[in-house]
């Protein structure tokens, strides 16, 4: 089935999307992006693109810090995702690649002065971390401070810390990386937030310790307190507390609720998948699919009836 894009202002075949060698983003990093998932249900035979909006409220947001103005609104953005997503036609689980850079084709390390372009395309993608249980490693990169390069929106040059961390831990034998701040608290995943249940309660990072503030991890901590009754705590976590966790997990658009089994070769409880994170992935993949009456408002269904 033939992928398309949005790009310079027109849906076009993916194939046919292509930028310039000179394009000042490819050099410098000078881009922002964001993943949205877009989940078939097939009973429905409809795809549900998961807090669409709030994609684009943060990619909006990088827009600013980049210095980057587009020529679309939030609603004009989600509107031309989901003309995007209907003209694709796949009938599986999607993921949608926005992305807003600095496209005029010139060297100079800047923000200003320069042209800017959007791009969205769309590829089906199933399980990101594809293993049911993850096995990770404490990574010697660490996640940069606010003031270093702002991780709270996705900017295309800040994922080379990132693919350090990922790199590192594959070749070490892990499936994924848990990066710590420079002073050596828990931040996140290279492309996901990090839970722990300790006590019967859910301990996340919080904003100030470099994180991306995921949509996944908000929608977790809803689900938890609304459906569950667990108490969720976003505080600073120490690297110790990872291997005395009850449960631990990655949450994340690409990711969706990946159990963690083991940490640095220490098995995090019994190694297998825990009960809170069994029954919060449980009502999770009823969420994203529109199936939970509760939450039909976070699904845009992409396709016409
Ligand atoms: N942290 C990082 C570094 C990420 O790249 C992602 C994926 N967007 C996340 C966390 C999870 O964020 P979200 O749930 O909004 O996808």
């Amino acid at each position: 089935m033939p992928s398309y894009a949005f790009f310079h202002n027109q849906f076009v075949p993916l194939s046919e999307a292509r930028i310039g060698v000179m394009t000042q983003a490819l050099h410098y990093g000078t881009g922002v992006f964001e993943g949205i998932r877009g989940n078939w249900n097939s009973e429905q035979k409809q795809t549900y693109l998961f807090r669409l909006e709030e994609h684009y409220d943060r990619l909006l947001n990088g827009c600013r810090l980049l210095k980057i103005s587009l020529p679309y609104t939030t609603s004009e953005l989600c509107q031309l995702t989901i003309e995007l997503v209907a003209r694709c036609k796949f009938q599986e689980d999607i993921y949608v690649r926005p992305l807003a850079y600095k496209s005029t084709e010139s060297l100079g390390v800047r923000l200003h002065g320069l042209d800017d372009d959007f791009l969205a395309f769309v590829i089906p993608w199933g399980p990101y971390l594809d293993v049911d249980k993850a096995k990770v490693g404490v990574s010697s990169w660490r996640r940069p401070d606010d003031n270093v390069i702002p991780p709270q929106v996705k900017l295309t040059g800040l994922y080379v810390n990132n693919a350090l961390a990922k790199t590192e831990a594959i070749e070490n034998g892990y499936d994924e990386a848990i990066m710590l701040t420079p002073d050596g608290h828990v931040s996140e995943g290279t492309g996901e937030n990090i839970f722990l249940v300790t006590g019967g309660r859910l301990v996340t990072p919080a904003s100030y310790n470099n994180i991306l503030m995921g949509i996944t991890r908000d929608t977790v901590i809803k689900l938890a307190q609304n459906e569950l009754g667990i108490e969720v705590i976003e505080r600073q976590v120490d690297r110790s507390e990872l291997y005395t966790a009850e449960e631990c997990f990655f949450t994340g658009t690409a990711a969706h609720i990946t159990p963690v089994a083991e940490i640095d070769h220490r098995k995090i409880g019994n190694g297998e998948i825990g009960k809170i994170t069994g029954s919060l992935q449980e009502i999770y993949s009823r969420v994203i699919r529109g199936k939970h009456p509760k939450y039909l408002d976070w699904g845009t269904p992409a396709y016409k009836k």
